[in-house]
């Protein structure tokens, strides 16, 4: 027997409809019919849980994170800055025991990266040739939670620059057997020349895709392809990434031009109607618990403070699967900030109160 949580009360205006609002946490669902005692525990503008849709707890630098102490560490960092809902974009470890602590984010997983043999950082991805992608993709499907991500492109040390890792044909048989297990599917690109196949073999989502042009920007608003640009990723390590590949003049050349255009990138993809979330892709080179910064970075590339939060709250909430507001029933997950986003997403960076699953953790 564990006791009922006691009854939470928030109050102020609720986004996104934007009215002022008591909402009573009861059983780790939302309810706006008001219980008698309920604590006020938060009163300022209240935003549905952050969500951070490209994100790898129980990767770094260096690779897997076995440590599962470290891992907390990194579900933790999200969550305190009201990222409640992460899609894991690949990584080669288990993290199914953070589904048991209601305290740690939700995670929505897709598998292991799917890459080709030296296409993608040593010991993270599973390794394999294009005749064997669309069955893994169903292994990948079926130990994911609804997400399959393969690595698109990747240096050719042969070429000395990025290059498509697989044949068109490959790419469509991993879209259909993705589809076929009920899955999405996504990519790692950073290049213009791997993107037409994906989105013309029917990918649900693009990760990063700095290389898209417009032409390709409006095949994907009309498909309803999401884009989940990483720009705090691109924008704090391309540079970076240049400078230690000095043996491949065209590879580092290629990552500085793609660095230079990804703002616009970006601007242009909002402005054709591309789904856009936020995804920090924490775990690698960049640390956990930047959602707002993601936020903060998409605005400045040209989205609305508006759409911006919406790409990193409701609106991509609503795409993984969860109710996208915190009307009657759905999941208390919420946000407190002490004065309108809307106006200054700055306030992002500072939440009064994280409420994951009807409890308070920060
Ligand atoms: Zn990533």
């Amino acid at each position: 027997m564990t006791t009922p949580e006691p009854a939470l009360r928030v109050r102020g205006v609720v986004l996104p409809e934007a009215e002022h609002h008591d909402l009573y946490l009861v059983g780790g669902r939302v309810s706006r019919t008001p219980v008698p005692d309920a604590r006020l525990v938060g009163e300022g503008w209240i935003v549905p849980g952050l969500v951070d849709a490209h994100c790898h707890v129980g990767l770094d630098s260096r690779g897997a994170v076995e440590d599962v102490e470290e891992q907390e560490r990194q579900a933790l960092a999200d969550r305190d800055a009201g990222a409640l809902l992460l899609r894991d974009c690949g990584v080669p470890v288990d993290t199914r025991w953070i589904d048991q602590r209601p305290d740690l984010p939700r995670i929505v997983r897709a598998g292991q990266h799917l890459a080709r043999p030296k296409g993608y950082l040593r010991g993270v991805g599973v390794e394999l040739e294009p005749e064997d992608l669309a069955a893994q993709v169903g292994v990948e499907a079926a130990r994911g939670d609804g997400w399959v991500k393969i690595v698109g492109d990747w240096i050719d040390r042969g070429r000395g620059d990025l290059a498509p890792q697989w044949p068109a044909e490959a790419l469509r048989a991993a879209a259909a057997s993705a589809h076929a297990a009920g899955a999405r599917i996504t990519a790692h690109t950073f290049s213009e020349e791997a993107l037409d196949d994906l989105v013309h073999a029917g990918f649900d989502c693009v990760e990063h895709g700095t290389g898209l042009d417009d032409t390709l920007i409006a095949e994907m608003a009309r498909r309803g392809t999401a884009l989940v640009p990483t720009l705090i990723n691109v924008l704090d390590n391309f540079a970076g990434i240049a400078d230690s590949a000095a043996r491949f003049p065209a590879y580092a050349d290629h990552m500085r031009r793609l660095l230079a255009t990804a703002p616009s990138v970006v601007r242009r993809a909002a402005e054709a109607g591309v789904p856009l979330y936020v995804g920090t892709d924490a775990g690698g080179n960049v640390s956990h618990g930047r959602v707002a910064d993601e936020i903060l970075a998409l605005h400045e590339a040209g989205l609305a403070a508006e759409d911006a939060l919406a790409a990193g709250s409701w609106k991509a909430r609503a795409w993984l699967g969860l109710p996208a507001g915190l009307d009657e029933g759905d999941a208390a997950d919420l946000v407190v900030y002490a004065s309108d986003p809307r106006k200054d997403l700055r306030v992002l960076r500072d939440p009064q109160r994280v409420v994951l699953r009807g409890r308070i953790v920060a």
